[in-house]
């Protein structure tokens, strides 16, 4: 072997062994988050997740002071971490949730928390949803800090508490209480990532904008009386008849400049050849609601992405099966289109049903949030990224159409994105479900892929 030769054989061995340590270590957080039960139950504890994280950056050369641990409720702290840039740009918060939804063992092939490597996946309760994110932050910081890496900004690192539900939802605590120590230029966030279909990556999604969830309640009241003299004026006819106006009602399709470009993109990728040119022609300034028609009524998650959707999930009436009704009542949940006012949903709502003896009125208040502007330097790193490591894939921005902690920050004026490279099935979605999954390559590629994400975000 020549002495060149000899050295770049050696170079890359050195880089591949440094890369499997990385791995190494990134697998051992991720298997000490899963088994640290952080449900919102009596076994649950988020402070304890949070403090396994601050000795695993001690050790790896933070300064504690520089970290903190805070929150409202001693089962609920958030971690909060900045590692001080060169101060050249404002900061990224890099942010991640460290609560998981409740898993029984019963309902489990394998015990919930007890982290498992089986048939090329790893197996636990948050493996997906978001301690494989929380794993590959903290394993990164550590990798980039031992690599001497000066970032050219504060990089803060939020893992945070009752994301998925509970009282003291970390986020907006942080946001209420301690803005200072999370303020950034914009934030990196769960609710993106890779799609792939047997094998195939196909997308990679930075998630930009969510709809915005807002429950309503309709109810008909009567006097009622004995059922052997029925009445026509009936809460329980009145409600049902009102719903069914609703059933047959659609909201304007209304797209935006995220869900747009969703379309325009994923037509790139689409199998169906039909759909493809059904989604440029909803794509265009003008779009075309035949088309629209057409992909609304194959899959949902287009639907749900033209329009605000509002849908009865509940009903309840009457009081004793002699007796006609005196109060009859449903739930309507509405995910509405970012920038579309909830009291305008509830206006519309009054006019479908179309009944003055159907009374609606709000649950609960909506937190709207704003849709983050595209930024060019997230979309070209996370494009360029993607090229690299994964070609086939296309990078799509998307709207929730479910809720996360980005509106919190959204709301903040934090523009937040979601962004993962670590690709998942998407029809084996088993985030808060039974045997919860991610597959190993994915989690190393996603690994990699938020490393050089994150170098690049804070370097130039
Ligand atoms: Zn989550």
């Amino acid at each position: 072997m020549k002495p060149a030769v000899f050295l770049s054989v050696l170079i890359a061995a050195v880089a591949l062994a440094q890369t499997n340590d990385n791995e190494r270590r990134a697998r051992d957080i991720y298997k000490q988050l899963v088994e640290i039960n952080t449900t919102d139950t009596a076994a649950g504890n988020v402070t304890k997740a949070a403090d396994a994280m601050v000795a695993r950056l001690q050790a790896a050369g933070f300064s504690k002071s520089d970290m903190q641990v805070i929150g409202p409720d001693p089962k609920k702290a958030n971690l909060v971490l900045r590692w001080r840039g060169t101060g050249a740009r404002k900061p990224l918060l890099l942010l991640a949730h460290l609560d998981v939804v409740e898993a029984k063992r019963e309902d489990w092939t394998s015990d919930p928390f007890t982290f498992l490597e089986k048939d090329g996946f790893f197996y636990g309760r948050g493996t997906s949803d978001d301690k494989a994110m929380a794993s590959q932050f903290v394993a990164n910081l550590i990798r980039l800090k031992e690599e001497g890496f000066k970032p050219d900004r504060d990089l803060i690192l939020a893992l945070t508490a009752d994301e998925e539900g509970g009282t003291f939802n970390g986020v907006s605590w942080l946001v209420n209480n301690h803005k200072d120590l999370i303020d950034a230029e914009f934030a990196i966030n769960e609710g993106g990532g890779g799609n792939m279909r047997k094998g195939k990556y196909l997308t990679n999604e930075v998630q930009a904008s969510e709809k915005v969830y807002q429950d309503f309640r309709l109810e008909s009241t009567n006097p009622g009386g004995h059922s052997s003299l029925p009445v026509k004026d009936n809460a329980i006819y009145h409600l049902s008849e009102g719903l069914a106006r609703l059933a047959k009602f659609e909201f304007p399709v209304q797209l935006n400049e995220v869900t747009q470009e969703y379309f325009a993109r994923s037509a790139q990728v689409e199998a169906d050849p039909k759909n493809a040119t059904d989604m440029r022609a909803v794509a265009r300034s003008t779009p075309d609601l035949a088309a629209a028609d057409r992909l609304a009524a194959q899959v949902p998650y287009w639907n749900s992405m033209m329009r605000t959707t509002c849908v009865a999930t509940m009903l309840e009436g009457g009081h004793a099966r002699n007796a006609l009704p005196q109060l009859a009542s449903a739930n309507v949940n509405c995910r509405i289109l970012p920038g579309m006012s909830p009291n305008s949903v509830k206006d519309k709502l009054v006019e479908v049903l179309a009944d003055p003896k159907i009374s609606v009125s709000f649950v609960g208040q909506a937190n709207p949030s704003p849709p983050a502007p595209l930024r060019t330097d997230v979309m070209t790193t996370v494009e360029s990224l993607t090229k690299q490591m994964f070609p086939s894939a296309v990078v799509v921005p998307v709207m929730s159409t479910g809720a996360t902690d980005g509106l919190y920050l959204r709301n903040a004026g934090i523009p937040t994105y979601g962004v993962d490279g670590t690709f998942g099935d998407m029809d084996d979605v088993r985030a808060h479900g039974k045997d919860e999954r991610v597959g190993v390559k994915q989690y190393f590629e996603g690994l990699e892929f938020q490393y050089r994400l994150i170098k690049m975000l804070s370097s130039r």
